[in-house]
């Protein structure tokens, strides 16, 4: 790597088991009085959000806690409105990419700090983007907004938090951590931070993920993951994701499938799309997962690989062809050219000139 260009972000990042009982240390260190959390039911039922509740006592004021899946618009436009009735000052998002990327929104448009506390391994607490999706549009579609003030000024990793996370979203969403460390490898804009932090996060996900998924109620296990995780987001934050992930955001936007399912089908696919172009950069990957790569041909360890992440999501039951997840095959050319119009699949570091490519792609993912 000779040239590169990035840009990084000011954020606290505290991270231990138990952490989530300094919440309260910290937001009285930043100042901040009136506070609105976002999470989605689960939370709530769990408990998490009940522990939030008497750890931040007065000081928390509202409690959006029905977030659904890909931060729709319709959405924001309610808490942003409950964000200006009760005059908070910061908003928390505590849950997966969705609560997440629904106080990004917020934080973002009513121009608040923003505090990120994850449960699952998606990594959005990291980066400066969010998605949100147009629900009034037919079909209805997802896209991205960019901005460094998007990035959480604070995120919290309690892995205490992640017991609880169900062995199929475990799963899926730690293949959504191993994708973008797998994206921020190859990525046209990856740097010497990306590239260090993507190949330590695949050690930590390789290590613990399917410990995880067996059992979920080992800390150990629990913590390496979220560590996996948190150099994801990481990697993930300063550069551009690429055909995984654009097409991720088409099929989770317009064919409402869950966005670590999609990432669980896509993924294999993706790597071997792109082997003629990007071989060489996932060896590091192919290394720290076990696949043997001295003397061996380029071509070969990358199927090494793709065979390796196909087993691997194979061994914890999550679906691996886009039939299982309700995508019907009539649908399959409309994807296509919706993902061909995607930026970030437009992004990807093999160029993408025909909408057939897609469609190809999506059919053998079929
Ligand atoms: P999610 O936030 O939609 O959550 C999925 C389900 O997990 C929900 O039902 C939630 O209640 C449940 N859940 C979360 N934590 C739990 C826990 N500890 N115990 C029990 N249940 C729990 O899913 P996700 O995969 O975390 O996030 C996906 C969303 O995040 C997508 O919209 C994706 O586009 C976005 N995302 C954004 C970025 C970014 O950088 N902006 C990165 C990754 C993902």
């Amino acid at each position: 790597m000779d040239q590169f260009h990035y840009v990084s972000y000011a954020q606290e990042v505290i991270f231990a088991p138990g952490s989530l009982a300094r919440l309260r240390e910290v937001v009285e260190r930043f100042g901040l009085q009136r506070l609105m959390l976002c999470a989605s039911h689960s939370m709530q039922v769990g408990g998490p959000v009940r522990s939030i509740e008497s750890s931040l006592g007065e000081s928390l004021v509202a409690v959006y806690d029905r977030v659904q899946p890909h931060v729709q618009d319709i959405q924001v436009e309610e808490v942003l409105a409950l964000a200006s009735e009760k005059k908070i000052d910061a908003v928390i998002g505590m849950g997966g990419g969705s609560p997440i990327g629904m106080a990004k929104a917020v934080g973002f448009q009513a121009h608040l700090p923003i505090t990120a506390i994850p449960t699952t391994y998606a990594g959005s607490e990291m980066t400066p983007v969010y998605g949100i999706t147009h629900t009034n549009e037919n079909p209805p579609r997802k896209v991205t907004v960019s901005d460094p003030k998007i990035v959480p000024k604070l995120v919290l990793y309690d892995p205490e938090l992640t017991l609880d996370l169900p062995p199929t979203l475990t799963a899926s969403t730690g293949i959504n951590a191993l994708a973008h460390c797998i994206e921020a490898l190859y990525s046209k804009t990856g740097n010497p931070i990306s590239t260090a932090a993507a190949v330590d996060g695949v050690r930590h996900i390789h290590n613990a993920l399917l410990n995880c998924y067996q059992h979920g109620e080992d800390l150990d296990a629990r913590t390496e993951m979220l560590l996996g995780a948190h150099l994801s987001g990481l990697s993930l934050a300063s550069v551009s994701m690429g055909l995984h992930h654009g097409l991720c955001h088409v099929l989770g936007g317009t064919a409402n499938v869950p966005h670590g399912i999609a990432n669980a089908i896509i993924l294999p696919h993706a790597i071997r799309f792109n082997t003629d172009v990007t071989m060489t950069q996932l060896i590091p990957v192919a290394e720290v997962m076990g696949i043997p790569v001295n003397r061996i041909n380029p071509m070969v360890i990358n199927e090494a690989l793709v065979q390796k992440i196909f087993h691997l999501i194979g061994q914890m039951n999550l679906p691996q062809r886009l039939r299982d997840a309700d995508v019907k095959e009539s649908d399959l050319p409309r994807l296509a050219q919706i993902a061909f119009e995607n930026r970030t699949v437009q992004n990807n570091p093999k160029s993408i000139t025909d909408v057939k490519q897609l469609e190809q792609l999506l059919k053998d993912a079929w």
